[in-house]
């Protein structure tokens, strides 16, 4: 039996079973196909929310810790690995921002560097953008993350940790209770899982959901009603023949993400169709019409590749992370929205500091699903 058994290797989960181990805990993963393959593998990697200042307290304070983390993360994964996952400090543009005054107030709030910027400053830095834009927010110290390059490091360096064991193309297909200790709480006792075809029980002292947008229909099977929801997005990959761009551009909502080799990334559409991760038509022409109003050169060039990825939403983009209401060994680390890489290292922190009774850098109060009344329904099953 694992001390914690981990449903979902995702970068979340991948990240908690990084940190529980740092830690000395036995950990077990179960992932249903390979793991960080579904929104993490999908996302465009910007190390920050997009319109930062647009978020709450929580997100900006979780995405501050991990900013100051990745660095020092993507660097031990380089050393124990050998695998790149490229973290490159581009700066982020923000074009044509209409709430210049709370995003100026939010960066002096949280001591973040953020400029208004005027045309000189824009063609200067990226030339080869459309004409016509008129200002512009800067924030220099942004990152993005080659983030299937983090999943492929996080996991090769976990298979390479003796108290971590990772099962990947094992689902988990439900979840049994027994009776908890004290206060009426319950506590899963053991799980089952479909592993090549075959019906398996896993048993665990404590389980840890991380199943991003598969979440919520986990925890129903426990009559916890979870309100995290698949929402689509869609992305484009451009393969220019020569460097573009050298920084992340943002307007409108959608983003151009320059990668060390040149390739482009362009996100993203924001789409609710349950679990539906087809790609679509229109969103390819959505999505080109905008790379190409940012980037005029882009029309020259093919779209190499469109995905569509499951980003887990939460109200407000808040994760629910912690324990889970009415049961004493269940905790959840979920809903992380469209900010799950940038909130990763910071949420696995957070958790794993709650299970082991270690005192958490946030406060985790406003991620806590008992706290924001996480609703339980009266009949449990067994
Ligand atoms: C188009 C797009 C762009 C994005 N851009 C960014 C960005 O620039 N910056 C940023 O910070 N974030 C971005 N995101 C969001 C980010 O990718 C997600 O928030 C993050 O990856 C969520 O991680 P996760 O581990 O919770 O979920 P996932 O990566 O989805 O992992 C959950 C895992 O649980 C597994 N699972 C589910 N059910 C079961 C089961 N029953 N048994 C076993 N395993 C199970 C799944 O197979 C999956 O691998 C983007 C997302 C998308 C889709």
């Amino acid at each position: 039996m694992s001390e914690f058994l981990i449903i979902g290797g995702g970068v979340i989960g991948l990240l908690v079973a990084r940190e529980l181990a740092a830690a000395g805990a036995k950990v077990t993963v179960v992932e249903q196909g390979g793991c960080c393959q579904e929104s993490s593998w999908a996302g465009g990697g910007i190390v920050s929310p997009l319109y930062p200042w647009r978020y709450s307290p929580a997100v900006t304070a979780l995405a501050s810790q991990a900013q100051l983390a990745y660095p020092r993360l993507a660097a031990q994964l380089l050393d124990e690995t050998g695998i790149d996952p490229e973290l490159e400090r581009t700066g982020l543009l923000m074009l044509d921002a209409k709430d210049e005054d709370e995003a100026l107030q939010w960066a002096v709030t949280n001591g973040k560097a953020l400029h208004p910027v005027d045309p000189a400053f824009i063609y200067e830095r990226e030339a080869g953008l459309a004409q016509g834009f008129l200002k512009g927010l800067w924030m220099p110290d942004i990152a993005n993350i080659r983030n299937p390059r983090l999943g492929q490091a996080l996991q090769s360096s976990l298979q390479r940790n003796p108290l971590v064991h990772i099962c990947e193309q094992t689902r988990v297909l439900s979840l049994h209770t027994g009776t908890g200790f004290g206060h009426g709480a319950r506590s899963v006792s053991h799980v089952e899982v479909l592993c090549e075809g075959v019906v398996e029980r896993l048993a665990a002292e404590h389980v840890i959901i991380t199943a991003g947008a598969w979440t919520g229909g986990l925890l129903e099977a426990l009559d916890v009603i979870l309100p995290v929801v698949p929402v689509k997005g869609q992305m484009l990959l451009f393969r220019p023949p020569q460097r573009l761009i050298n920084t992340m551009v943002l307007t409108d909502g959608r983003y151009l993400i320059p990668r060390r080799d040149n390739n482009l990334l362009m996100g993203s559409t924001l789409e609710h169709t349950a679990f539906d991760k087809s790609t679509t038509e229109e969103a390819l022409r959505s999505l080109r019409r905008s790379a190409e109003a940012l980037l005029p050169a882009l029309a020259e060039c093919r779209v190499e590749r469109q995905w569509a990825g499951l980003r887990p939403g939460a109200p407000d983009g808040v994760p629910f992370i912690g324990r889970v209401p009415g049961f004493e060994n269940v905790y959840v680390n979920a809903g992380q929205y469209r900010n799950g890489l940038v909130l990763a290292p910071a949420s696995a922190q957070l958790l794993v500091d709650i299970v082991l009774g270690r005192r958490p850098s946030v406060d985790p109060k406003p991620y806590d699903p008992v706290s924001r009344n996480v609703m339980v329904r009266d009949s449990p099953r067994g």
